[in-house]
């Protein structure tokens, strides 16, 4: 899906607003650095808005690497997948070589036992004989503590290995969930939608899709505050959530917007559940944690509609969107189907 939907007059003001900024730094002008720029004063993501931010007060101004890590960490986005083939192969050879390095400490072990034992038969039969063997148990044991140490050192490389697959499982979730609902982010939100049409390409059930978003949130923050806000926002993730069947996905797909995929349902099945998730947030009474006065009401408006045989991804959200547009302009509070072409 196209991440930038600005109109052309919107993203000529950002071209306008970027470009100098861009040639005030040390890094060529190139696309790489355009992207992070345009992002900057698009102001798409709060978080690369800070990071640049920090850089600049860092550094003055932002040099190639530095220029190239943001648009990596911000821009890109991070190859999960391939980050976690590469540690779990790391930690199926390097436990290959732990096993190999025991069993040979373990062979080795035994040959000095065994050495030992002849040691002891040959001592009382000839000195010569006694001194070979004593220089070959020198030998064995400076093997077996090399061997010793190798295995430890294997243990090390392999807690590190394990260390990073934790960080590679960690930053793979983190690049799909929203923080502060747990629900799945837009591009949790994308992953789900590419899987479930990938998977549902000869499913006879519908696809369904409904975009819901928080009736007048604005009035929610200026009334409440914004730590408020966020609360009324994890309690309707949490609603939402509870009341989908387990096949489905839920997301945070903007600020006071969410989204529901649904996959294998019929049009009654997503029509019921577009209601009764309006209903449960409308009869919903949101608690201040810290005051514990009750809020009068949040409500949603919801667009709903089914996925067209070989349709593209993009007009299927759109529509879905379209018919949250025309509940929010029949008065918020409601339920509206668009029909597919
Ligand atoms: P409408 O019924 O037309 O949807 O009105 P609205 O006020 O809900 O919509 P609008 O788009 O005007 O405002 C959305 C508000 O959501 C503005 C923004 O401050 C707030 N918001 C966005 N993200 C967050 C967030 O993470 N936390 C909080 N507390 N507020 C947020
Ligand atoms: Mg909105
Ligand atoms: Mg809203």
């Amino acid at each position: 899906m196209n991440p930038y939907s600005e109109s052309i007059e919107l993203s000529a003001e950002w071209l306008r607003k970027a470009l100098p900024l861009m040639s005030r730094q040390a890094a060529a002008l190139h696309p790489v650095s355009y992207a992070v720029w345009y992002g900057y004063v698009a102001q798409r993501d709060p978080a690369l808005r800070a990071a640049v931010d920090d850089a600049l007060a860092r550094e003055g101004r932002l040099d190639e690497a530095t220029t190239l890590a943001l648009y990596q960490r911000f821009v890109a986005g991070f190859d999960a997948d391939a980050a976690q083939r590469v540690a779990d192969g790391m930690q199926h050879l390097l436990a290959g070589m732990a096993d190999s390095a025991q069993t040979a400490g373990d062979r080795t072990a035994s040959y000095g036992d065994a050495l030992e034992r002849l040691s002891q038969a040959l001592s009382t039969e000839s000195d010569r004989a006694g001194d070979a063997v004593s220089a070959v148990m020198a030998d064995t044991r400076q093997m077996r503590e090399a061997m010793q140490s190798l295995q430890e050192r294997l243990a090390a490389n392999q807690r590190e290995i394990n260390q990073l697959r934790d960080e590679v499982h960690r930053a793979r979730r983190d690049a799909v969930v929203d923080p502060l609902t747990g629900l799945a982010n837009r591009r949790g939100f994308d992953e789900a939608m590419a899987q479930c049409l990938a998977i549902g390409i000869d499913s006879a059930a519908g696809v369904w899709l409904l975009a819901l978003d928080i009736d007048h949130f604005k009035q929610v923050n200026d009334t409440w505050g914004h730590g408020f806000g966020d609360q009324v926002l994890r309690a309707v993730a949490q609603l939402i959530k509870t009341l989908v069947p387990p096949e489905s996905t839920v997301a945070r797909t903007g600020g006071e917007e969410f989204a529901v995929l649904l996959p294998a349902s019929d049009r009654h099945q997503a029509l019921a559940l577009a209601e009764q998730v309006r209903q449960r947030v409308s009869a919903a009474r949101i608690k201040r944690h810290d005051s514990g006065e009750t809020l009068a009401r949040v409500t949603l408006s919801v667009g709903l509609t089914s996925r067209q045989p070989g349709e593209a991804v993009q007009a299927f959200v759109e529509r879905a969107d379209r018919a949250l547009y025309a509940s929010k302009q029949a008065g918020r509070d409601r339920v509206t189907e668009l029909p597919g072409a």
